[in-house]
């Protein structure tokens, strides 16, 4: 009876063995089928602007540099092409930076309205050129400390800003909001009135390279890959990011922060 009682345990724990196994080589395909998709996705976003540039660098070698209208304008096409490819490997960069850099937080405590206001600055150009306005809650004129990692904040607030003014109406506008929300919590939101998202893409926008109109949002000059930035900063910091959206309406992106301590000078 004992004999038979240890081969049972010792069956058990080949099976658990066996069985464990088995989930860390289903995670390891997971993790293997997401490189290859990620590589995939990289080349394929760096192949049109890369073309695009050889193109017009061939046809200007093959005589059209003799034209000075046309050697100029072609010269301004590859040099778009080049700011293209610039933009999508400094987001790549900046992905690869983030999602192995989690634990390295240097939280703070700072002033967001502050930091809204140095990003509306920054994106004014932007807006101006769609005759798009940058607005605040008229609550916000005084200071609302938070705690949380400032450059990694600005770079969520950049990428947020510079979506609505991207998929903003002419003459609309992007309205930020700051709510308190449960005891050391505040919401923060981002609205604009613009071409909104539908229904079925909205689960997907946070996933790299996901784009609701492929074309329309590359002529944009996006990498496709600000939002999934911008929810891998907010889930670092243990907090939470929704998107509510109607096609056609506009969208309205919020996220939660900690609320931090009012600073003595
Ligand atoms: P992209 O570089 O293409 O802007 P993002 O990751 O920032 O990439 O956004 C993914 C997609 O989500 C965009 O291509 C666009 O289709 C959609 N999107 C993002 N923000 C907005 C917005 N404010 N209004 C409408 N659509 C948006």
């Amino acid at each position: 009876l004992e004999i038979r009682n240890d081969m049972n345990t010792l069956l058990k724990e080949v099976e658990q063995f066996t069985s464990s196994k088995k989930i860390e080589i289903d995670n390891l395909k997971i993790q293997e089928e997401y490189r290859r998709d990620f590589l995939g996705n990289v080349a394929h976003e760096l192949k049109t602007p890369l073309f695009t540039v050889q193109g017009y660098l061939e046809t200007l070698l093959d005589g059209a540099m003799h034209d000075k209208s046309v050697r100029e304008k072609y010269l301004e096409r590859a040099q778009n092409g080049v700011d293209r490819l610039i933009y999508i490997v400094n987001d790549l960069d900046l992905i690869t930076k983030i999602e192995s850099d989690v634990v390295n937080l240097n939280k703070t405590n700072f002033d967001i309205v502050e930091l809204f206001k140095e990003v509306f600055e920054l994106l004014e150009l932007n807006a101006d050129k769609k005759g798009i306005i940058l607005l605040f809650d008229r609550k916000h004129h005084k200071p609302i400390y938070v705690k949380a990692d400032k450059d990694k904040i600005r770079q969520v607030l950049i990428n947020l800003v510079e979506n609505s003014i991207k998929y903003g109406n002419e003459k609309g506008s992007t309205e930020v909001s700051i709510e308190p929300l449960i005891k050391n919590k505040l919401i923060v939101k981002i609205t604009d009135n613009g071409l909104g998202i539908d229904k079925k893409n909205l689960p997907r926008v946070f996933e790299r390279f996901y784009r609701v109109d492929k074309s329309g949002a590359r002529s944009q000059g996006g990498s496709g890959l600000g939002l999934a930035i911008v929810k891998h900063i907010i889930e670092a910091h243990q907090e939470r990011i929704y998107v509510n959206s109607e096609l056609k309406k506009g969208s309205e992106f919020s996220f939660t922060l900690e609320l931090g301590q009012e600073l003595l000078d």
